[in-house]
């Protein structure tokens, strides 16, 4: 088991979305840290111009506090090791790439777009793979200095070593050989003097002294080029694990732009800015994502993230890829719906009701919590059973105030009769009500369900609602009657 404190980082590039894979990353960063008693990092890797998205780093600084996986140091709270944003690094990775020229493990290429791609198009031709062909890199250095300072377009390469092999190891794969004549000699500066991922991010873990790097499996490609830059340098190397990648719910090829638009469509999200909207808790989300590619919850499967805290063991990651499974998320949602103190969970749920254009009384609130609080997947199910406890009157569609074989005649009978029971009773408490309406129930010889089920539409408006006795408890005497009353008219207008 890890005892010393960690040091690990988050390193999303602004690009999109933030998705569930991000929060489950940044999750286990965060997990392990808070276990080990280090620090958790958040660095953005915008230094893609290209791909940058404006808005995109506010979106994943809000998703993690969403979460609650709080950070020690990043862009937004700095640090002894800032800054955290990789686009006010500039001058440390022009300086790490030099450096990395001068100790001759890189190079400056002058090579145009255009003879590169010469070059590809003939390895490709003759089944060859596709690499960087070598022309400047033994360019003697006074030669390379001539044409830089002559203006020149150039990028910084790697030296890959020519002959050997690498190995590289993963703390869930194990040892990963690869012969490095198989490996290029890869950019690490663009022409535009901005470092590619392969450098800065290998700089950053460094100056950020990070001892443990979570990240996708994506990277497993060029991870032996990364461990040859860090030994270029003579740095130590950090514990890897390249955490599995998530598919879709059938288990093949990632989610699509157009199946997450359908996944929308029916209630869920791979995006974290969509999950509170669609009703997800964060307990529920991040125990969800937290179980995919984390071999816990064999004993118990239900974990706040203090519980994942506790248990989390970063050697039973599996590096196996995990398919999605909304029902799931629904499961854990639920169980974690149903684990809040009552006013956290009427806190939650009463933007719902207000979005909504509902006016939500708090007291009146408070006591609905325990009647819906069993039945709800997500937060905004609570509209679906409770929000007809908030509107002044409710519409029963006149065919459900009908009971299962009886005739609208037969029901408004039954109707009336109730009506009376109730009105005469001082009050309409559940235990003042229910041995009397059992008793109706008998001398008709009808069955709970008819009777009850007319009762139900006429004081909720639908036939599904939380338990009716209790209902009608909250919903008091009076608009009980009226709205029964109303109930009452409308099975007569049938007739
Ligand atoms: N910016 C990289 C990404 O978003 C980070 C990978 C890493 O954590 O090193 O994929």
């Amino acid at each position: 088991m890890t005892v010393s404190p960690v040091r690990v980082r988050f390193a999303p590039s602004p690009t999109g979305h933030m998705h569930l894979g991000s929060a489950r990353t940044a999750l286990y960063n965060y997990l392990l840290a808070k276990k080990t008693g280090g620090q958790f990092i958040l660095r953005i890797e915008d230094t893609d111009q290209k791909r940058f998205v404006p808005g995109a780093e506010q979106e994943l600084i809000d998703g993690l506090r969403w979460l609650g996986i709080n950070y020690d140091e990043g862009p937004d709270i700095g640090g002894p090791a800032g800054p955290y944003r990789q686009t006010d690094r500039h001058e440390i990775y022009q300086e790490y790439a030099q450096k990395l020229v001068d100790l001759d493990k890189a190079f400056p290429c002058f090579c145009t777009s255009e003879r590169l791609d010469s070059v590809r198009q003939d390895q490709q031709k003759r089944k060859v793979p596709t690499h960087y062909d070598g022309t400047c890199r033994n360019l003697a250095p006074e030669e390379a200095a001539k044409r830089i300072a002559s203006g020149e377009k150039y990028v910084i390469r790697f030296k890959m070593p020519a002959d050997g092999s690498t190995t590289a190891h993963d703390l869930l794969r194990g040892d990963i050989t690869v012969e490095n004549r198989q490996l290029d000699d890869s950019v690490l500066m663009k022409s535009d003097g901005w470092p590619t991922y392969h450098l800065a991010a290998m700089v950053d873990d460094h100056l950020m002294k990070i001892t443990h790097v979570f990240r996708g499996s994506e990277w497993l490609g060029t991870f032996p080029l990364h461990v040859n830059i860090i030994r270029a340098f003579g740095w130590d190397e950090p514990v890897w694990v390249h955490l599995s990648v998530f598919l879709k719910p059938s288990g093949k090829g990632k989610m699509s732009k157009r199946e997450s638009a359908e996944a929308m469509k029916d209630g869920y999200s791979i995006f974290v800015k969509d999950m509170h909207e669609l009703g997800f808790t964060p307990e529920g989300v991040l125990n969800w994502v937290g179980l995919m590619g984390w071999g816990a919850g064999e004993t118990e499967d239900v974990l706040t993230l203090e519980r994942m805290v506790e248990i989390f063991d970063i050697n039973r990651l599996t590096p196996s890829p995990a398919a999605i499974n909304f029902a799931k998320l629904d499961y854990f949602n639920g169980e974690h719906i149903r684990r809040l103190a009552a006013d956290d969970l009427a806190a939650r749920i009463k933007p719902y009701f207000v979005n909504a254009g509902l006016q939500v009384d708090d007291s009146k609130l408070l006591r609905i919590i325990p009647l819906i609080r069993e039945r709800l997947v997500t937060l905004d199910d609570s509209l679906s059973f409770a929000a007809w406890f908030f509107k002044d009157t409710v519409q029963p569609n006149p065919v459900e105030l009908v009971a299962k074989n009886l005739t609208a005649a037969q029901s408004v009978e039954v109707a009336r009769k109730t009506y009376q029971l109730l009105d005469a009773l001082p009050e309409l408490s559940h235990a003042l009500v229910e041995p009397p309406m059992r008793q109706l129930i008998e001398e008709l010889a009808l069955s709970p369900n008819q009777v009850f089920g007319i009762l139900r539409v006429a004081v909720t408006g639908q036939m599904v609602s939380p338990p009716l006795f209790e209902s009608m408890e909250i919903v008091g005497k009076e608009k009980v009657l009226e709205r029964l009353r109303h109930a009452i008219e409308l099975l007569e207008a049938m007739q």
